[in-house]
């Protein structure tokens, strides 16, 4: 049997991150994926020639020293800043500055009466903000009485759940809640003075901090990545065993099993989903049932490139449309192929009882000419298309996760001590899974 002082579950970007680093440290890593090669949700879908990213996957607010981790890793010429660009879409309007709403688009007699709601609620407030019980208390706060019940509609489109179901933890998953656009570029920078309005104001760029970096390989997909990966794990000596999965884990003896594989370990990082690792450890899915898992379909358009609007994507808040985000491969991937065509990938977000599920083309003229609208596009047509489904992309948590969370991570501290390492379970981002492998002592 081979023995690991490591073993880390999981291929995707955490995990592999994880096993590089102890790797590096000296230890010997084996890193097990299920599927038939590592990347995870990073991995592209390979569609007629094109590389397509599952939507915008950005190594965003990167700071310098994690872009050196990054570069160390998969080297030099992977990755580079491309820089931050994203648009809105809201009442007819597209804002190419902001991903945010743009409130302003449904009047200035809206915007104004926003805000001075708001602006009242907040002094009343004392800067003591209520407890939330549910997402729906997030809303009414963060929305104040104008906007609230537009928020309430976002979160059926976006999350496709009623509010009063999600946790408050979902906030941060969203990009409709926080400071939001009420005025003019001037105006707003004015207000935004008082550190009191400034906490719910936004204006074009100043909330984002030029020292964070938005990495990504220019000119081409994540399957360079991807493969820089692979390359990396090899480099370093890690183990990479695909297609293997472990359900047996006993800490007494140190070995796991499944798939035909027996490996012992000194620790076992659990870099997978938490409802997997939930699901592998204890068969249960206590987690799982207080977590919405949203399908989406991602329609893929090859188009004119010259057809298509400069920012990297668009965020459609059009309640009436089914499209959630438009992304522009072509300003950023090698995606424009001789002829100058090029591919934008609209993402709609449904249910799996839907119709637009087992029929996810059925609609495809209607996304686009949503796209159009938009005018994040302006081709009359496409040349080609095709929609994909993708079962699994964001997690929202529902009301009641923390509980499970809490207990699950209590009886395996009983059952397995510092034999198991369970990353943070409600980090989203790839910045805040290497935040949380320092915090763990995984990465320096
Ligand atoms: C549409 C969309 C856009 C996003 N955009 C961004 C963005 O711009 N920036 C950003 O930082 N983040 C973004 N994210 C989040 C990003 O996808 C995650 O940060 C990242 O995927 C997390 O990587 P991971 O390694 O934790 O999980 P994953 O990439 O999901 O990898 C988990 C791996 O574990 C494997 N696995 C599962 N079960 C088992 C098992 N039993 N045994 C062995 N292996 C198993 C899976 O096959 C998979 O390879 C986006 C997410 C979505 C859905």
């Amino acid at each position: 049997m081979d023995s690991f002082d490591t073993i880390v579950v999981g291929g995707g970007f955490k995990s592999v991150a994880a096993a590089w680093a102890l790797a590096r440290q000296g230890q010997s890593v084996a890193l097990v994926e299920q599927g038939p090669k590592i990347g995870g949700f990073l991995s592209p879908i390979h569609w007629d020639g094109y590389w397509i990213d599952k939507g915008p996957q950005f190594f965003d607010n990167f700071e310098p020293s994690d872009a050196e981790m990054i570069e160390d890793m998969i080297g030099p010429d992977v990755m580079q800043d491309i820089g931050f660009e994203y648009g809105s879409y809201m009442a007819g309007h597209l804002n190419s500055d902001f991903a945010i709403p743009d409130w302003q688009s449904l009047g200035d007699d809206v915007a104004v009466e926003a805000f001075e709601a708001l602006f009242a609620q907040r002094l009343e407030e004392k800067g003591k903000p209520p407890e939330f019980a549910n997402f729906d208390d997030v809303l009414r706060h963060d929305g104040g009485p104008v906007l609230y019940p537009r928020l309430r509609e976002l979160t059926r489109k976006f999350i496709r759940r009623d509010p009063e179901e999600v946790s408050p933890r979902t906030r941060s998953m969203v990009s409709y809640l926080g400071r939001k656009k009420l005025f003019d570029q001037d105006i707003s920078l004015d207000l935004k003075k008082s550190a009191f309005m400034d906490s719910f104001l936004a204006a074009r760029k100043v909330s984002v901090d030029s020292a964070r970096v938005n990495l990504y390989p220019k000119g081409d997909s994540l399957e360079r990545v991807r493969r820089a990966l692979e390359d990396a794990l090899d480099r370093a000596g890690v183990t990479v065993l695909t297609e293997t999965s472990l359900d047996v884990f006993d800490a007494e003896t140190g070995t796991a099993r499944g798939s035909g594989a027996e490996i012992g370990f000194g620790r076992v990082i659990f870099g997978t989903d938490i409802r997997e690792t939930e699901r592998i450890l204890t068969g249960g899915t206590t987690i799982a049932e207080r977590t919405h898992v949203l399908p989406e379909i991602f329609h893929c358009f090859v188009v004119p490139a010259e057809s298509v609007v400069a920012p990297y994507y668009v965020v459609d808040y059009d309640t009436g449309h089914l499209s959630s985000r438009i992304t522009n491969f072509l300003n950023y991937m090698g995606c424009v192929d001789h002829e100058g065509y090029g591919v934008i990938c609209v993402e709609e977000p449904v249910d799996l009882n839907d119709a637009h599920w087992s029929d996810p083309e059925a609609h495809i003229d209607r996304i686009f000419s949503e796209a159009r609208e938009t005018g994040a596009v302006s081709a009359e047509s496409y040349r080609k298309a095709k929609s994909f489904r993708v079962p699994a992309t964001y997690k929202f948590p529902l009301v009641g996760i923390e509980a499970a969370v809490e207990t699950f991570f209590e009886r395996m501290d009983a059952r397995f001590g510092d034999k198991i390492v369970l990353p943070d379970p409600y980090a989203l981002t790839r910045k805040e899974a290497i935040d949380d492998l320092r915090r763990l002592g995984i990465l320096s």
